[in-house]
């Protein structure tokens, strides 16, 4: 099966889906064919696939294409940010602390004692985060926002999305 994905050309910025990039001969490998812009020839571009990221009870992050299913202590869940694929995990990244393997975790959660400091500390972090929300230099990538924090505890499934601002 032909798997499409949304696109958008890293020089012009054109948004389509791969589909509609155009086989040219390349220039480096005789024989094959390689994508380009159909609107200015650019070999590069951005996957604009939506992705989500979620965290866990524990601070740990993680992303993929939906929300997981409770985990085995039956804690939910809860999605802090989305975003095309190409920017989200960078974003993160940038955003995000780095564990010892790589792991991506919220600053703040792991360590907390109680459940009221991480959800403030998870809060807080996010509110940091969205101030990015709509900013270029954020590539599309919007993160939640928590409102009353105070009484959503980590442990329930909470579904927050982006505010207005
Ligand atoms: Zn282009």
């Amino acid at each position: 099966m032909n798997h499409d994905i949304p696109i958008k050309c890293t020089r012009c910025r054109h948004a389509c889906m791969e589909s509609e990039w155009l086989d040219v001969p390349s220039k480096r490998f005789g024989g094959c064919t390689e994508k380009t812009c159909p609107r200015c020839g650019c070999r590069s571009y951005f996957d604009m696939t939506p992705q989500i990221a979620w965290c866990w009870a524990s601070g740990l992050i993680e992303i993929g294409d939906t929300v997981p299913e409770n985990n085995e202590a039956g804690d939910g869940a809860i999605v802090i940010a989305e975003g095309p694929k190409s920017a989200l995990r960078g974003r993160l990244e940038a955003m995000a602390r780095s564990g010892h393997d790589g792991r991506l975790l919220v600053p703040g959660v792991p360590e907390a004692e109680t459940q009221s400091d991480a959800a403030g500390a998870l809060g807080a972090w996010l509110s940091w985060c969205a101030l990015g929300n709509g900013r270029r230099s954020s590539y599309g990538v919007t993160f939640a926002t928590m409102k009353a924090i105070d009484d959503a505890p980590l442990s329930t499934t909470v579904q927050i999305g982006p505010t207005d601002i």
